[in-house]
């Protein structure tokens, strides 16, 4: 069984709204063991909304739609559900006492646009739609000796998405005889590695086909392998997918920070609170975005005391007390002036570590000796201070994001050595 999506709206042609509705519809489907192998968007013409059904029915054995089943003129899903099972479109009475009901409850009457939407192919099962008014429909055809079925659901998501977990989905499941089966994902979370040296360590797991697959993702500063599974019994996906994970880590390691929701921030977090330590931070390039990302997990101020962000030269000289003579020599974009950023910051709040960042963001303020992207990173704790010097690539954010992923993955990998 293979399912197709088809989004039905001008304004997801035009760029005005994000298509949510594929992407939750996609998850349920993918939660449930679905197959989804296509996924097309259609503007509100009755044409194209027929020949994208007769292309998707010659493709996939059940299709899903979303939108214009509203009561305005330009919404014309019924319609072409109507030409395209070539039948005509009758008036469902329990649709219209229903919508009849709802607007009574909203001090609106029934208007001729309303009622169109109580003209429905003959054979389509009809969902009444709690929150709104245009129901939901299930049709089924013939196509080339088989049986097919199209689900036809309203646009607005606060409908939707009740409707098809609720209702639409286990009357799909019972009419087409979907057979259940589980699907597992499992992301591995990487940090301190490109992409591309991650996926030369395990070519064996990106090869793999269904039911097992690993897929590999890239974020500024981290890799994720996602591992996903399809069996017929929930503890055989566990199984299959612990064994993989095992695997990944056996092979990566210390660049194996985590997974699924874990972030560097809470693993960070965790390895802190495990030593009973404390740590602070003096932020330049990055602004405060590491401490942002640090207090993102809750219970951070069990072990984060605090940070500087000292933009400026005077403000280092001033508040952390770095000699001017000291800038002028090195620059502010240093091995030293990061060290002492690191050492200051620990001494000042008393911190057991202590972080100095200072780099070029960009996009300007680049020369040939220090070019935009370069980061010095260093770590202060109490057996001294390690200060490294980083080329980053991408734009002002990607850089900044890369630094903060990487003091924070520096700072697990010294964590997890004095554990
Ligand atoms: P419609 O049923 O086409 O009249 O859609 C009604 C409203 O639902 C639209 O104005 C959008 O705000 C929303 N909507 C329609 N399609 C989608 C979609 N694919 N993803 C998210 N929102 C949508
Ligand atoms: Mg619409």
């Amino acid at each position: 069984m293979n399912v197709e999506i088809l989004s039905i709206g001008t304004e997801l042609l035009v760029g005005s709204i994000l298509d949510t509705n594929a992407r939750f519809l996609c998850q349920k489907l993918a939660e449930n063991a679905i197959n989804v192998f296509y996924r097309t968007t259609v503007g509100d013409n009755i044409e194209r909304i027929v020949k994208a059904f007769e292309e998707a029915s010659e493709r996939a054995d059940i299709l899903i739609t979303s939108g214009g089943l509203g009561p305005t003129e330009d919404d014309v899903t019924v319609r072409a559900l109507g030409r395209f099972l070539q039948e005509p479109l009758v008036l469902h009475k329990p649709t219209y006492r229903f919508i009849r009901e709802r607007l009574k409850e909203r001090r609106y009457s029934m208007t001729r646009l309303i009622a169109r939407q109580c003209y429905l192919p003959r054979s389509a099962r009809v969902m009444p739609n709690k929150r709104g008014t245009a129901p939901a429909l299930l049709c089924e055809y013939r196509r080339g000796g088989c049986q097919k079925w199209l689900l036809v659901l309203p646009g607005p998501p606060r409908e939707l998405e009740p409707l098809f977990t609720q209702t639409a989905l286990p009357l799909l499941i019972r009419c087409a005889r979907i057979k259940k089966e589980h699907f597992m994902i499992r992301s591995v979370k990487i940090a301190g590695a490109a992409e591309v040296d991650i996926a030369r360590k395990v070519p064996h797991l990106l090869k793999m086909k269904p039911p097992i697959t690993v897929g590999i993702y890239a974020t500024p500063g981290e890799v994720e392998l996602k591992i996903m599974a399809k069996t017929t019994s929930h503890r055989e996906a566990k199984k299959k997918v612990s064994h993989i994970e095992r695997d990944i880590r056996s092979r990566l390691k210390k660049l194996v920070y985590g997974t699924d929701s874990d972030t560097l921030s809470s693993v960070v977090g965790e390895l802190l609170k495990n030593l009973g330590a404390t740590l602070s931070a003096a932020e330049s390039c990055t602004g405060g975005l590491l401490s942002s990302v640090v207090t993102q997990t809750p219970g951070s101020s069990r072990y984060f005391l605090g940070s500087i962000v000292s933009y400026s030269n005077h403000i280092k000289t001033r508040e952390l007390g770095i000699s001017p003579a000291l800038i002028k020599k090195h620059g502010a974009v240093s091995d030293s002036v990061a060290s002492q950023m690191a050492e200051s910051i620990r001494r000042m709040f008393g911190s057991d570590y202590g972080i100095g960042i200072t780099g070029i963001a960009g996009p300007g303020g680049g020369t040939t000796s220090k070019p935009v992207g370069l980061v010095y990173i260093a770590l202060s704790g109490r057996q001294g201070v390690v200060c490294e010097r980083w080329q980053f690539f991408g734009s002002r954010q990607e850089i900044r994001s890369r630094a903060v992923s990487t003091a924070l993955n520096r700072l697990r990998i010294l964590l997890l050595d004095a554990t």
